[in-house]
């Protein structure tokens, strides 16, 4: 068995983005009000932290700050907008929150926009009857990725909390009776890609922030770092997948790229035409017509995305795009704004629409189309990100705490990753102290104490090896090319799963995922290295995409009917009871879906098992993923 470096904390949390930063500062800042033995967080990233696809958002995040605002009002839209399927308690836990972790990040330095008067500015978006967003012009992913990653930089001195392991792989968890009543997570396995070697990093709780999905398919918002990983390693370790699919289009991404042209764009009166210049939404029950450059709450460009994304469809359908080699496309106009008004509020938009579609927005209107965006469903936790495996917590787009039901609510997401990343980091650590591991109040001062390999289990150490091994196995080895796979996986996903689907071609894209994974099974890394060995990183990636697009499909084959972001066409009409899917792993690797009343109680025990209804099928578990 290859060796293993372990090394121990408090609290490891996977991811550096939004989530991951928010639960790791949490940590923090719980242990520099205590008068204890420091707490270490292990904050593991594949990318540098500033990578992280929170970095791409766009628009904004929604926080109550108006007069004319209140918190009923952002909890009534958000259960409007998730279609029954939202969790009350996790809906009034982020938006009572929201507006505070916004204030927080502007004490830590970031820059929103402001109104003449100085005020915080907010601006409208989808879905929303207020204007609640706020806004770094529409680089706000930027701005908040910045702000979490400098105040974490105070935390990450020699005797700081925060222990960074930037590009270092996580590979998969170790639980105790994954799957089974006594399941307990003991640390993750982790390749550490500078050094090419593996580590186990023990902990008694691990908070997983992977990020999102969306990246499986062909078109897509999200950058080739969005595969699910934690969403898949959740699955395997007995946690449920919830409602996954629900995969939200965005109505307004650039043809061929996929690359976003934020909400925002509308929200600041942007319009989309048809082929013949007209304002289409209407035809398609978004209406009535709003004045250009006025947008109305929750009207026409500024209705939700996935009732967006359907009327491009059905437009598209009645010949009402304008074919390109990327399929057909609406146009965004945006030239009543003026040259000054895009530089101050929209320059990312500007830059992008110039850069990749070779038009300028001040003087052109913009070809866009809907693209893959946002994973709605995820590892299925209660509000403050628990999961049914103790000591396992789950924050920002991998988890499904309930926030987002069937349709997000574009800025939404942001503030879910800070207040969910926060109170997931104080279980985390509270769950931590409880556990009581060897060390964790020795008495030593001091961040790390109780840390290193003298204090490892010896059998996780030996349990974290197998799984090392088995994964770094698979370099120099197998016949099928990666990206063929990869390819294939996006193109079925595009046709057969996407703003509207039925059953002929769900059962299609079912039996080619699972073909797919088949071919993992015998999948050709050829570069051998131990260092920074890429071709064998996103070979592991793809292993984990096409688990959790397996799930995804087989609970948007056994949602028999069409609710928010997920459209049947042999089932048109929505259930009179709102129900949510769950995708688990058995023992002998087979998916199952089942389907759970919304509003059951949060039992987040693993070997409970839900209501379910009749398995409307199941499917084999492919070697290797
Ligand atoms: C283009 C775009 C624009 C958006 N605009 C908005 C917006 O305006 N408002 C809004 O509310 N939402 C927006 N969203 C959604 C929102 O940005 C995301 O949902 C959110 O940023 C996700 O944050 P996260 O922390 O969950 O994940 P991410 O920011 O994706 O971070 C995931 C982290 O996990 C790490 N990771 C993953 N797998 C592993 C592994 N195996 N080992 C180690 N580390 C791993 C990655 O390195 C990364 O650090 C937008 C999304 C996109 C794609």
């Amino acid at each position: 068995m290859t060796a293993l470096r372990v090394e121990r904390a408090d609290v490891v949390v996977v991811g550096g983005g939004g989530a991951g930063l928010s639960a790791a500062l949490a940590v923090a800042e719980a242990a520099a009000r205590e008068d204890r033995r420091v707490p270490v967080v292990a904050l593991v990233s594949k990318v540098y932290p500033m990578r992280s696809h929170t970095v791409a958002a766009e628009g904004g995040a929604a926080g109550v700050v108006g007069d004319d605002d209140s918190l009923e009002q952002h909890v009534a839209d958000t259960l409007a907008g998730g279609a029954g399927l939202c969790e009350d308690d996790a809906v009034r836990f982020v938006v009572e929150r929201a507006a505070g972790e916004l204030y927080r990040l502007e004490r830590w330095g970031l820059p929103w926009s402001r109104t003449d008067d100085g005020d915080v500015a907010v601006r409208r978006f989808g879905g929303m009857s207020r204007a609640r967003t706020w806004f770094a012009a529409d680089k706000t992913g930027f701005h908040l990725l910045h702000t979490l990653f400098q105040t974490s930089l105070r935390y990450s001195g020699v005797d700081g909390p925060v222990r960074r392991y930037d590009e270092h792989h996580v590979l998969d968890l170790v639980v105790d009776d994954a799957g089974g009543p006594d399941a307990r997570v003991r640390g993750v396995v982790v390749h550490d890609q500078h050094r090419g070697e593996p580590l186990l990093i023990e902990a008694p709780a691990v908070v997983l922030a992977t990020g999102g999905s969306a990246r499986a398919w062909g078109t897509s918002t999200n950058a080739g770092i969005c595969t699910g990983d934690g969403t898949a390693m959740a699955l395997r370790a007995g946690v449920p997948l919830r409602d996954m699919e629900f995969l939200q289009f965005h109505p307004t991404g650039l043809p061929g790229s996929g690359i976003l042209l934020t909400e925002a764009a509308r929200g600041e009166g942007g319009v989309l035409l048809d082929a013949d210049g007209r304002r289409y939404l209407a035809d398609y029950g978004l209406g009535p017509e709003t004045p250009v450059g006025a947008p109305v709450p929750r009207t026409m460009e500024l209705g939700p995305r996935d009732r967006l994304s359907q009327a491009f469809w059905h437009a598209d359908r009645d010949g009402r795009t304008i074919p390109t080699p990327d399929g057909g496309v609406v146009l965004l106009d945006l030239r009543h704004l003026g040259k000054e008004r895009l530089a101050e509020r929209l320059p990312l938009v500007t830059g992008l629409a110039k850069q990749f579609a070779g038009v300028d927005p001040a003087t052109e209107p913009v070809p866009v189309r809907p693209t893959a965006h946002y994973t709605m469903g995820g590892i299925r936790t209660d509000a403050r990100g628990a999961t049914g495996v103790a000591g396992l917590f789950a924050a920002g787009e991998c988890a499904s705490t309930g926030l987002h039901g069937a349709n997000r609510l574009g800025s939404n997401s942001l503030v879910e990753t800070l207040v969910v990343g926060r109170a997931a980091g104080e279980a985390a650590l509270a769950w931590s102290r409880a556990a009581g591991h060897p060390g964790a109040d020795g008495g030593a001062a001091g961040a790390g104490a109780g840390v290193g390999p003298a204090s490892a289990d010896g059998e996780v150490v030996d349990r974290a090896a197998e799984i090392a091994d088995r994964y770094l196995a698979m370099r120099g080895r197998g016949t099928e090319p990666p990206a063929a796979i990869r390819a294939e996986l996006g193109r079925v996903l595009d046709a057969d799963a996407g703003i509207y689907r039925d059953a002929d071609g769900l059962r299609r894209a079912l039996a080619t995922v699972e073909d797919l994974r088949a071919r993992y099974a015998d999948v050709r890394v050829a570069d051998t290295n131990p260092v920074l060995n890429t071709d064998w990183a996103t070979t592991v990636e793809l292993g984990a995409t096409l688990l959790v697009a397996h799930a995804t499909v087989a609970a948007a084959l056994a949602r028999e009917e069409s609710r928010g972001a997920h459209q049947r066409l042999d089932f048109p009409d929505v259930d009179d009871v709102p129900r949510h899917s769950e995708v688990r792993l058995d023992a002998g690797g087979t998916i199952e879906v089942a389907h759970v009343p919304v509003g059951a109680e949060h039992d987040m025990r693993v070997g409970k098992r839900p209501i379910t209804t009749p398995m409307s099928f199941s499917a084999e578990r492919g070697a290797g993923s």
